[in-house]
Parts: C-alpha cells; structure tokens; sequence
C-alpha cells in the first residue's frame, strides 16, 4: 500500500483499501468501552445539561445505551438562538475568507476523526459500514464545498455597470450578504451530511446556527458539533440542541429570533414547518428537502444486470430508509421475467445483520415506529399482490434485540393501491409489468414527489428520459444504484414537486445563493 492515508472520497468509497476496515474495528473496539455517557448540549461554546434526559439506543440491540441526551424545552430553543443571536454581528462580519479558513479546519478534524464518528454512527442508524463512512466523509466535502463556492464567487461580490449619468460618476455593486440566525433540523437517516450540509453553507455566507437533529441521532450530530468548536468556530456561532421535533422542534420554529430556516426531512412534517414559519409580520427563507417516490424504469433495451443491480442496490441499501431510496421499479414486457427474476435472486443474497459488520450489507430500521410501519404494508402488499422476496421480520439469535426486517419485492399489486403513492422509508420495492415506455414514465410522474430517478435503455431512450422526467437527480444506466448516490460537485442533490422547496440542489451550484439576500450598493462620486 502507499505511504500516503488513503482518503475517503467519491472515487475510493466503492473500492476501499484493507486499511479502511482495520481502521473501523479499531475505532469499534474504542466505541464500545466507552458507551452509555452523559452527553450535554452545545450552547455558545458549552455543555449545557436539562432536567429531562432521554437514552439513544442501538437499533441494532436496544439493550445497548449509546449515550444519554439532554430532552430540550422552549428555554433551551430561546437559549441556543440568543447565543446564536449574540454572535451574529462579529461572525457575519468577519471576512468571508477568514470564515472559509475556519470551515476548512472542521472539515479536516471531521476527517481526522471519521472512523470515530463513523463507528457512533454505523450504531445509532443502523447503517452499514461503507455508507456510515461515506456520510461522514460527505459531509466534511459539503462544508468544503461551500467553502470552494464562496472563493470561486469571491464571496458573491460583484461590480456591476456604472450608471451612464452623464456629470457623475455613479458606481453599482451587487453584494450577497447573510440573513442572520439560520435554523438546521435534520432526519435520523444521514445525521453527518444532512445536518452539516446545510449547517456549513449557513455558516460559509456569515450566518450562524442552531442545529436541531433528530431525536434517533444526537450522538453522531454531537461529534461532528465538536469538530467546530475545536477548529476554533467562536462561541455562539454554532449551537447543538436535543429534543423532540414535536416541542423542542416546534419551539425553534415558532420563535421570532429565526431568520431562515433548513428543514431535511417528511413532507408532512416539512408542510407544518413551511406553514408555521409563515405565521410572521414578514416572508423569511425556507429550504425544504423532504421526501421521495423514487422510480426506476427499465426500458426494452436496457442491460438485465445493470438494471437489476441498481435497482436492487437503491431499494435495499440502507434498509430502504434513504430519500432517494428506489421503491417503484416500471419494467417493459419483453425484460418483466428477466430482470424481476434477477432482482429476487439478488435480494436473497443480501446479508443483514450487525450494521458494524463488515459483511453486512443491510442493518436494522431506525425505531419501533419503522419496525411496525414495516409489518403493517407488508400486510397490505400480500393482501393487495403478492411477495417474490422477504416479507418478513426476523426475530431469532442475533436479530432478536433489534428491528430487523427482510428485503421485501412486491409484484402485482393493483396501479390504485395506496402503497404506489406513499413513502414507505422500510426496505420493500414494488415492481410493475408497463407495456411501453409511455405508460411507464405516467407512472413514474404520477406521484407528489419528484427527488430522483433512474432509467435503462439505449441512448437516443435516455435523452428522452431526462426531459421527460420529473425530479431533481436522474440517473441512466447506472449499476452502482438507480436512484441513489449524491456527491458536492458531482451529484449535487434536490427534489422537485413535494420533495424540495427550492428547486435548487444542495451541493451544487446554486446552494450557496439561498442563505443570503442581496443587497446593491450605488455610490455617486
Ligand atoms: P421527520 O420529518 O420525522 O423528522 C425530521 C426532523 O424534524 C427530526 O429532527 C424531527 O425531530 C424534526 N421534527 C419533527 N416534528 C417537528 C416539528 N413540529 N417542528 C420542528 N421539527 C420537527 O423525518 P425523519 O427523521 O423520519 O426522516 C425521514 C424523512 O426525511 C423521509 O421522508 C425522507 O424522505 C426525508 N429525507 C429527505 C431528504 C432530502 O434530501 N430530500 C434526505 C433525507 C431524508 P424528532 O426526531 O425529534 O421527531
């Protein structure tokens, strides 16, 4: 092996080196000596610990305590977003260089710790290995990422034309500049970039932070909270507070100290959110990422093994509990048996179990709540269909602490069955026969979703697909996963329709634009 580290990355992540599991185990065997602290909020720099606690347990064996976790109230949400308040006026002025620095040093400390938060985070998901490492490894290239927009924008400063006034000389200037106190509540399903995702564009364009994060991951949003304060992030600047969505949440989004907000998670809970934050003398800005419905459609000409890989790839990897996660599969008659054959004998082969495990390819569901959400469609499916694969909880020897749930493929269930419609989030794929591309891609649009989606065919089809489609990230011919697999700079990620807000992709180009507001600056001389 080369002397050099290797380094996780887009291009490494499918192709990791020996090295990347000894590190893992090394910072397992660390993680479970030390399990079950006390872990406080992180308010204007320092621990902050609540009357009320809650436990953070293991999806994967719920005997095993993670750690305990301060259960915030309205005080803790006045608290984070004064600190956030107070610093506002030094960080929004500081040099946008000078932050970027700062930002840099974050993400190079969530590098240096990766295998450490990777192994909390394989545990308090229940997400494999591989893909534990790869959230924390993106979210350390989303904060670089805006960082690398900030200097290529130099920082969204830009001299316009000079008034043609004849006598004067009259100067414009376009400046984008922060909006103040922004607010980040994340999912439980990629705690690392979803939180410090839009955690680092908000801070990169000078506005400061509380995070709030799902109640099923404090743990893995502590860590990286920590990667700030230790690059030297002023007090203030970045603030951590636990509690569930429905109080403590609710609380942040009712108070009139937040100027913006990031919101990654369900539609119906996003829809409350938009609702609640318009109840002001004012419009402030609202990022909404939400959920997904996110079809595959293999054509007559697409390749069986591509297809089937990434179909089967993007409906079962993380226990199907991905926003892109592949639930509808559309295959035209003359491959239906090929590829439908193929995806079962795939989906058999998957190894579930300890998501710390090497060889393990699916984890737990996150809850209780998934667990029996699980249950109740399989249920339905078999009434509605029937079940090629799965089907199943699992519930003896190693599986029986957990929530553990076999891959499931449905066929034949009726085109106006509800599960057609709603985001399941649990590891179950439903497949129809289309008998042409037409009738597939109506279905594929016929949803309120529009994330991602996938497509196998030949090229001029592939063209067509692009246009036709409605979603914010499309894939064509893609084994790796058909509807999974976002990157900054190369896969920047966002829904249409009731999938995103914005119509902008987080990790792209245009991301940075929605944390500031404009401001033109005329000087006549
Ligand atoms: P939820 O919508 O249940 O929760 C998301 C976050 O919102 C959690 O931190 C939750 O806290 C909090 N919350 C809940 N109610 C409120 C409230 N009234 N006010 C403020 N905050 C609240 O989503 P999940 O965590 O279950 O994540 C899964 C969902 O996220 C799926 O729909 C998935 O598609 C979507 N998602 C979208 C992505 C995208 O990029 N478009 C990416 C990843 C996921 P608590 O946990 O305490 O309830």
């Amino acid at each position: 092996m080369a002397d050099k580290p290797f380094k996780l990355t887009y291009g490494t992540m499918f192709n990791p080196p020996e090295e990347l599991h000894t590190r893992f185990d090394e910072a397992l065997t660390k993680l479970k000596a030390n399990l079950g602290k006390e872990y406080g909020m992180l308010i204007n720099g320092k621990d902050h610990f609540t009357h009320e606690k809650f436990e953070d347990r293991s999806p994967a064996d719920t005997d095993v305590i993670l750690g305990v976790f301060q259960k915030g109230s309205e005080k803790e949400a006045e608290m984070g977003l004064a600190a956030a308040h107070n610093a506002y006026p030094k960080w929004s002025r500081t040099p946008w260089q000078e932050r970027v620095k700062l930002l840099r040093k974050a993400a190079d400390l969530i590098d240096e710790r990766l295998y450490t938060i990777g192994t909390v985070l394989a545990m308090e998901v229940g997400k494999n290995r591989m893909e534990s490492l790869g959230d924390v490894a993106e979210c350390a290239d989303l904060v670089r990422y805006s960082c690398f927009q900030m200097e290529r924008n130099k920082g969204f400063i830009i001299q316009l034309e000079n008034d043609p006034l004849v006598g004067f000389k009259s100067t414009n200037v376009s400046v984008l500049r922060p909006n103040g106190v922004w607010l980040v509540v994340s999912p439980f399903n990629f705690p690392a970039s979803l939180t410090y995702g839009p955690t680092g564009a908000a801070l990169a364009t000078g506005n400061t932070v509380m995070i709030k994060p799902a109640t099923d991951t404090p743990f893995t949003v502590r860590l990286i909270a920590e990667c700030f304060r230790d690059a030297g992030i002023p007090d203030g600047v970045i603030n951590y507070g636990t509690g569930p969505g429905k109080t403590f949440g609710q609380a942040l989004i009712d108070s009139l100290e937040v100027d913006g907000v990031t919101f990654t998670g369900s539609l119906d809970v996003g829809m409350g959110i938009y609702r609640d934050f318009a109840k002001y003398k004012y419009v402030r800005p609202v990022v909404l990422e939400l959920g997904g419905k996110n079809p595959a459609i293999v054509s007559r000409h697409g390749d069986v093994e591509k297809a089937a890989l990434g179909i089967t790839r993007s409906a079962f990897g993380l226990q199907g509990q991905k926003c892109s996660a592949c639930s509808r599969a559309f295959i035209e008659e003359p491959l239906y048996d090929a590829v439908v054959k193929r995806i079962v004998e795939l989906t058999d082969k998957l190894v579930i179990g300890d998501p710390t495990d090497r060889a393990v390819y699916m984890g737990p569901v996150v809850n209780k709540g998934s667990y029996g959400d699980y249950q109740r469609f399989v249920d339905d499916l078999k009434k509605a269909g029937k079940i090629l694969s799965g089907g199943k909880v699992l519930t003896e020897g190693n599986y029986a602490k957990g929530f553990f749930c076999m891959p499931t493929v449905a066929v034949d269930v009726p085109e106006n069955h509800y599960l057609w419609q709603y985001e399941m989030f649990v590891p179950i794929l439903m497949i129809a026969k289309v008998r042409n591309l037409d009738e597939a891609m109506r279905r594929a649009n016929d949803v309120n979703f529009g994330l991602t989606a996938g497509f196998y065919g030949s090229k001029e089809e592939v063209e067509w697909f692009f246009e036709n489609i409605e979603a914010g990230v499309t894939y064509a011919n893609r084994p790796q996963g058909a509807t999974t697999g976002a990157w900054p700079g190369f896969q920047p990620f966002g829904g249409w329709k009731g999938s995103g807000a914005t119509g902008k992709n987080a990790g792209g180009y245009y991301y940075l634009p929605l944390y500031m507001r404009e401001q033109i600056r005329t000087l006549v001389e």
